[in-house]
């Protein structure tokens, strides 16, 4: 696919030192593109392009913003097939879930189009003669850096939102996967935002990410990844006094009661765990199940594992490769270390092709709370079981993780749902499902170690823009 260059000003701009790097397509391990080394210089370049188009940009109506945006929804829905086609080849993960993926971007840019102009402040009542309103004023200079897991999902949200109540944006994509970033910077810019609006450098985390987090230029930073990485990310910003929207990992679990309708929770849990090949930040892969229901859940998750198909994401398998050698490798290390601490393990398929880094879906059963592969993320293909006998102990190993990303409730008592909902350290429950629809509306984020600050939703919004109170003395009562 040739050779990519940074986006910066509205210009293709090659990096500062002359240097770049492969990405690799992980279904077949070949070289896909070569991408562009961004190192300081390039952040330097981006965050000035950004901070000269901010105003313009800011002073700009919103219902105009807003009609940029829904123009930029209506390309990215043009343009499915080939989008989704580019994310499976780059990512691995299925062409059915790339497409998704495709279709979910542009909803975030519907969205935020329709959110532009009706994002504003309140009025307060206050004694004496004031009136007292607030305004919602935009940061500035947004830093954005994503994962490889959803590039073009993440990669819209953490665009569009910003964009929408007049700020601009600079966004690193990750190493592994930035493609489909460069293709949504280009819409983008067809469909006429200004030059320097969105701009995008790529490279390693340590070489463009970090200079990115602690450019003393930017306003914002929105950080999706790692924990481990997320705290380097906070610290810099912090030495600038940047505010941070952190979305980090989970270990989300699967709760599920004795009078649970399985024939509604089985195909759901088991899409929840394998969905990107279980590289995704929401997967559901701490499945909890009352005593007395272990036997038939896993028995059930384990026939539907043999069914389950693998292959290259672009011939639309179930499920695709995980992103790279190492991911592959840390997956079966987690797995062994399952193993030797006791928990039985089912494998569906295992794929033949030697090439990609394939992985065969997996249930690790009998999963004592002590076990690394209770709370440490995996990352892959893999849900563990672990058995509860009371409604008490299963809160107590809902939140026995410092993650609190997303939570499932199956039950068909409404009490009962309800108590958990309110008592579970989570950014989202879902009660009989996990999901409604891509998630664009409802606020998303994490408790504890999963981060803080949202993404998504209005919500995304109130971070996006920074509160002015202003208090008018209306002057002495006549008569
Ligand atoms: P990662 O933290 O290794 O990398 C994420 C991004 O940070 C990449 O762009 C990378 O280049 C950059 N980076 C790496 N080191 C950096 C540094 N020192 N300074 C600045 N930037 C740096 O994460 P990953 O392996 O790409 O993604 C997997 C992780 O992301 C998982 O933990 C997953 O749960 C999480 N994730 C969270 C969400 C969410 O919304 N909560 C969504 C997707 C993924």
């Amino acid at each position: 696919m040739g050779r990519y260059r940074h986006f910066i000003g509205g210009d293709w701009v090659s990096p500062v030192l002359g240097r770049w790097f492969e990405t690799y397509d992980p279904s077949t391990g070949q070289v896909l593109a070569s991408l562009p080394g961004g190192t300081a210089g390039d952040i330097d370049a981006a965050v000035s392009a950004a901070r000269q188009a901010f105003s313009p940009w800011a002073a700009m109506d919103a219902v105009d913003r807003g009609r940029i945006l829904a123009r930029i929804g209506q390309k990215i829905l043009r343009n499915v097939e080939r989008l989704a086609k580019l994310e499976s080849l780059d990512t691995g993960k299925p062409l059915a879930q790339a497409d998704a993926d495709v279709r979910v971007a542009a909803r975030y840019f519907e969205f935020y189009a329709g959110a532009a102009d009706k994002f504003g402040g309140t009025t307060i009542p206050v004694p004496g003669a004031f009136l007292d309103y607030t305004l919602r004023e935009p940061l500035g200079v947004v830093g954005v850096i994503i994962p490889w897991n959803y590039p073009l999902q993440i990669g819209a949200r953490a665009i569009a939102a910003p964009l929408a109540v007049g700020n601009t944006v600079v966004l690193k994509p990750a190493e592994e996967a930035s493609l489909s970033i460069f293709e949504l910077a280009r819409l983008c810019q067809e469909e006429g935002v200004p030059p320097g609006v969105v701009n995008v450098v790529a490279g390693m985390g340590e070489t463009a990410g970090m200079p990115l987090a602690s450019h003393s230029g930017i306003h914002h930073l929105t950080f999706t990844g790692s924990l481990e990485v997320g705290r380097k990310v906070a610290q810099s910003a912090a030495s600038n006094v940047v505010p941070v929207t952190l979305e980090l990992g989970g270990k989300s679990p699967h709760v599920v009661f004795a009078t649970a309708d399985l024939d509604r929770a089985i195909p759901i849990i088991l899409k929840s765990f394998l969905q990107n090949a279980g590289q995704t930040c929401s997967a559901g892969s701490r499945i909890l199940v009352q005593q007395g229901l272990q036997a038939e859940v896993v028995g059930r998750l384990s026939d539907a594992l043999s069914t389950v198909s693998v292959g290259p994401g672009i011939a639309n398998p179930d499920l695709g490769p995980v992103i790279s050698a190492r991911q592959k490798a840390r997956v079966e290390g987690y797995v062994a270390l399952a193993r030797e601490r006791g928990a039985v393990i089912m494998e569906g398929i295992s794929p033949h092709d030697e090439r990609g880094y394939y992985l065969p879906p997996m249930i690790l059963d009998g999963v004592r709370p002590e076990n690394p592969v209770f709370h440490e993320e995996i990352f892959g293909p893999v849900a563990s079981v672990t058995a509860f006998s009371s409604e008490a102990e299963a809160l107590s190993l809902a939140n026995a993780t410092e993650y609190g990303l997303v939570a499932a409730v199956w039950t068909e008592d409404v009490g009962q749902a309800h108590r958990m909902a309110r008592q579970i350290r989570s950014g989202q429950v879902f009660i009989n499902s996990y999901g409604a629809g891509g998630g664009v509306e409802m606020p998303f984020g994490g408790y504890g170690h999963s981060g803080y600050g949202r993404e998504k939703g209005m919500e995304a919004l109130y971070h996006y823009t920074q509160v002015k109170n202003v208090a008018v003395y209306l002057g002495a009562k006549v008569g």
